[in-house]
C-alpha cells in the first residue's frame, strides 16, 4: 500500500468577491514536516482551514490520504472546568472510548510531554503557558494522529518556552512518524522544524519561494538555524515577501556617515 499523503493542486480561496489565495499547490508526504511561512494577511490561515475541511473547497482540488488528522490552534483552547488530563481526554471520550482508557491514554500522553501526575490534576488557570501548550499538544496526540496540522501554536511562549515545546514536538513527530503543517510568521521557527519550508506572498496569497531542508531537524543547531535563516533572508523573492527593503547589489559599500 503507497505511503499516505497530503495534496492540493491549484488550491484558491475567496471570501465574497476578494480573493485570499490562489494557485496553491503543495505534497506534504507521511513522516515529513511542512512550514508554510509568510506575513500576516497572506492566507495561511485560510490555507490550514482548507486542509482541515474546516472551510469548503471551490477552488483546485485537495487530496487528503490521511485518516486521523488532528488540528492544534494558535491558543491551547482548554475548558477550564476540566483538569489537564479530563482536557487530554475529551477527543478521546469524544470517540466513544471507555473511560478507563480515555484516562490511561491521556496519563501516557500528558506524561510523554513532560506533564508529571500532580500538572495532570491540575485545572488551566493554574497551569503556566507553557503546561498549557503541554496539555493542548497532549490532546492532539492522545488521538494518534497520521496527520498534525498546527496554527502557530507557539506563538505566544516566550524564546526558551517556544524551544521546549519545539524540541517536544519534534521528538513526538519522528517517534510517532507524523505527517505535519505548520503555519506560522515566523521564518526561523520553520527553518528550526521543517523540512520543506514554503514561503508565501500576499495579494493575492501565493506560495513564492521553496526550500527543501535535508538535515534532520533533531541534528539542527542554533548557529546552523541562524546561518539557513540568514541564507534565506539573502533572496530577494523572500525580502518581498515580507515587505523587508532589497539588498545593496553585492560590492555596494556605501559609506556610512557619523
Ligand atoms: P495572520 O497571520 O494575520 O493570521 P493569515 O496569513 O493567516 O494572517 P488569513 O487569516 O488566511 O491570513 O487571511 C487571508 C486574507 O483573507 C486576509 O486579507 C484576511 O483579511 C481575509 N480573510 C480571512 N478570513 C476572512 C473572513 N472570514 N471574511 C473575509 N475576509 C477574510
Amino acid at each position: 500500500m503507497s505511503r499516505p499523503e497530503l495534496r492540493f493542486a491549484g488550491v484558491g480561496h475567496a471570501y465574497a468577491l476578494k480573493t485570499a489565495i490562489k494557485g496553491i499547490d503543495l505534497v506534504l508526504p507521511a513522516g515529513r514536516i511542512l512550514a508554510l511561512v509568510g506575513p500576516s494577511g497572506c492566507g495561511k490561515t485560510t490555507l490550514l482551514h482548507l486542509a482541515a475541511g474546516l472551510l469548503t473547497l471551490r477552488t483546485g482540488s485537495i487530496d487528503n490520504g490521511f485518516r486521523n488528522p488532528a488540528v492544534m490552534f494558535q491558543q491551547p483552547r482548554l475548558l477550564p472546568w476540566k483538569t489537564a488530563r479530563d482536557n487530554i481526554a475529551l477527543g478521546l471520550k469524544a470517540a466513544g472510548l471507555p473511560r478507563a482508557e480515555c484516562e490511561r491514554r491521556a496519563a501516557d500522553t500528558g506524561s510523554a510531554v513532560g506533564l508529571d501526575a500532580i500538572a495532570l490534576g491540575q485545572f488551566p488557570h493554574a497551569l503556566s503557558g507553557g503546561m498549557q501548550s503541554r496539555v493542548a499538544l497532549a490532546r492532539a496526540l492522545a488521538l494518534e494522529p497520521d496527520l498534525l496540522l498546527m496554527d502557530e501554536p507557539f506563538s505566544a511562549l516566550d524564546i526558551g518556552l517556544k524551544a521546549q515545546l519545539h524540541r517536544l514536538l519534534l521528538e513526538q513527530q519522528a517517534r510517532r512518524g507524523l505527517a505535519v503543517l505548520m503555519i506560522t510568521h515566523d521564518l526561523m521557527e520553520a527553518v528550526r522544524l521543517a523540512g520543506s519550508v514554503l514561503v508565501m506572498a500576499s495579494g493575492p496569497g501565493r506560495i513564492a519561494h521553496r526550500v527543501e531542508l535535508e538535515l534532520p531537524a533533531l541534528a539542527r543547531d542554533d548557529a546552523w538555524i541562524h546561518r539557513t535563516t540568514a541564507e534565506l533572508l539573502q533572496d530577494a523573492v523572500v525580502r518581498d515577501c515580507f515587505g523587508l527593503e532589497a539588498l545593496p547589489p553585492a560590492g555596494d559599500s556605501r559609506e556610512v556617515r557619523a
